[in-house]
């Protein structure tokens, strides 16, 4: 890894010579299609197997998008900030790239080929979605099968929203899906509490949720507003 130079951000030398790595035949809608495509086969697979609706898959994929947000948070928080053995791809990718190229007030991609430092890998979504068949046999186990299905396209469509979303905070203001008239004053709100986080000064500590900041409000990590310069 070479010094970023007295510039920072994509400014820096780093971040071009990271540019210029991304292979030729790197296509970042296939990237992304593949990411949103993950979540919509685990999504229609669930609904293929159930045979019929049920008012109890309601509060099973309440409880399971309360649960996937914690673990965004938590996994945010403990893993992609904290280089932890067998993990240091993760931290590598986050850390010294994403949070030095994209810095708050200076959060939106130059170029699509970009998006390769705002998307996780498809196979990390594909890895989360894998993760969740144990958790979802046990739900069907306990409630029956249909509710084990709702936990997995819970889990498997949520780490997809999650690519959306984060994609969506990096993307130029007038990009067409930060104008959407119905959603862009949420996707700004949401935008700005990701912003903080890439304060050099608060990523450490704060707004580690990024769909929404549910678990920030509940555990005390949620920065809003405030001056970043105080400890
Ligand atoms: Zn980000
Ligand atoms: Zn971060």
């Amino acid at each position: 890894m070479t010094t970023a130079g007295p510039k920072t951000g994509r400014e820096s030398a780093f971040f071009r010579e990271q540019l210029a790595l991304i292979p030729e035949r790197y296509s970042p809608r296939a990237h992304l299609a593949a990411t949103v495509g993950i979540g919509l086969v685990a999504i229609a697979v669930g609904a293929l197997a159930i045979d019929a609706f049920r008012w109890i898959f309601v509060p099973v994929a309440a409880a399971f998008l309360v649960f996937a947000n914690f673990v965004e948070w938590a996994a945010h928080r403990w893993i992609l900030h904290r280089r932890r053995r067998f993990l240091e791809p993760l931290y590598d990718q986050h850390v010294p790239r994403h949070h030095r190229f994209y810095i708050d007030g200076d959060m939106a991609v130059g170029s699509r080929r970009e998006w390769r430092f705002v998307l996780m890998p498809a196979r990390g979504v594909l890895a989360i979605a894998v993760l969740a068949i144990p958790l979802a046999l046990l739900v069907g186990a306990l409630c029956g099968a249909d509710c084990g299905w709702v936990a997995l396209m819970t889990v498997g469509s949520y780490a997809s929203l999650y690519e959306l979303m984060h994609l969506a905070y990096h993307l130029p203001d007038d990009h067409p899906v930060r104008r959407v008239r119905t959603t862009r004053r949420v996707i700004r709100w949401l935008s700005r509490h990701h912003a903080h986080h890439h304060d050099p000064r608060l990523m450490q500590d704060w707004n580690f949720n990024v769909t929404v900041p549910l678990w920030d409000f509940l555990l005390g990590t949620n920065r809003w507003g405030r001056k970043a310069q105080e400890p």
